[in-house]
């Protein structure tokens, strides 16, 4: 008996845990890339845990943290042509900023205004808005993708998901079509190895995610999501090949989810703790500031200036945030509908009709 094929799932890490490259940086990222993508990080790091404290406080609805996972959006961010599309998902806050979505935005997306997904900035017009439901924005991506190949753009989309996403139908028929089609899609799964409260291993007996690729012949490979570089390099590296009509990649960045799934969650009481505690030894930030600070490339007195800059950057986005005055109601179905359905007639008014008789009172609803 021999074997008809035989698929090989590459494995990649350039940065290695302790901040080492342990290969040459690719000419392709250069030492202000870097820099830049490391203050995004550290911003984006800082805006997470006061969205956790606005939460805790009553000014902000449920919130997914992105904790841990930073260098995977940030990379997505970092690498996209200005006229691709970004479908996100919802942990995507790094990508999404460096796209041109206002942290202000974000936070009103996560209080439940829908202005949060009307972006201002013509930069990120064309990106989706995040999704909540589990990989039905692989489809709209598959979609956005088959129209730029009818056009014969040399434009790309990039989509998200986490683990619990790839054993999803419209993840499993979008990855198909991306293969049959010669799409051009680069599929990230976030592999932060809990999707909510069940582990990598009872979601999928496969060993790797990426392999799921093989079965739509689709080009797919595992990167340490936690390698800062490493992500930047393989993005690189499949954007290219989209842009240039080569097709579609499955990238499974592996991470590791450092807080609760979201503020709705707590993990303490199904992750175990020296799981946990040996994870942090691999987060992303530290890493990449390692090596920067050991090549000469960030210094003390920048890592100082950063930190007032952050400091500053985000009292202004809370103060901003919670000085935008509450939207009418009934938007949540005039930003979704163009024309509302009949069946929805009855419950647009009946919010109308109870905002109406409500005192009038001005304020601000994130309070
Ligand atoms: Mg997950």
């Amino acid at each position: 008996m021999k074997s008809t094929q035989t698929f090989d799932i590459s494995h990649s890490c350039l940065l290695d845990a302790t901040g080492q490259l342990t290969d040459s940086c690719p000419t392709s990222i250069s030492a202000e890339h870097l820099r830049q993508a490391y203050a995004t990080m550290v911003l984006i790091r800082a805006f997470d845990q006061k969205a956790i404290a606005l939460q805790r406080t009553g000014k902000l609805g449920t919130y997914p943290s992105i904790l841990g996972q930073e260098a995977i959006s940030t990379a997505i961010g970092m690498t996209m042509q200005a006229d691709d599309v970004f479908v996100p998902y919802y942990r995507d806050q790094a990508a999404q900023y460096l796209r041109g979505v206002s942290l202000t935005e974000i936070l009103l997306y996560w209080g439940g205004d829908e202005r949060g997904s009307n972006y201002a900035s013509p930069k990120c017009a064309q990106d989706m808005p995040v999704c909540v439901p589990i990989a039905t924005q692989y489809c709209h991506a598959a979609g956005i993708a088959t129209a730029m190949k009818i056009r014969a753009e040399k434009r790309a989309v990039v989509v998200t998901c986490g683990d619990g996403a790839t054993s999803k139908g419209d993840f499993l028929e979008s990855l198909n079509l991306a293969g049959t089609w010669h799409l051009p899609m680069v599929m990230v799964v976030n592999n932060n190895q809990w999707a909510i409260s069940t582990p990598r291993a009872k979601q999928c007996n496969a060993q790797t995610l990426a392999q799921k690729a093989i079965g739509a012949g689709v080009q797919g490979l595992v990167v340490d999501g936690n390698d800062y570089v490493g992500m930047a390099y393989e993005l690189q590296k499949a954007l290219s090949r989209a842009h240039a009509g080569k097709g579609p990649t499955l990238i499974e960045a592996t991470s590791y989810r450092l807080g609760d799934h979201t503020t709705a969650d707590d993990a303490s009481r199904y992750r175990p703790a020296q799981e946990l505690k040996a994870a942090w030894e691999k987060e992303p930030i530290k890493r990449l500031r390692h090596y920067l600070q050991t090549t000469g490339l960030w210094t003390d007195a920048d890592e100082q200036a950063l930190l007032l800059q952050v400091k500053a950057d985000i009292d202004q986005v809370v103060a901003d945030y919670t000085s935008i005055a509450a939207d009418a109601p009934e938007s949540m179905f005039t930003y979704l509908f163009e024309e509302l359905p009949s069946a929805r007639l009855n419950q647009y008014q009946q919010v109308a009709n109870a905002a109406a008789s409500r005192a009038v009172g001005g304020g601000s609803h994130h309070e």
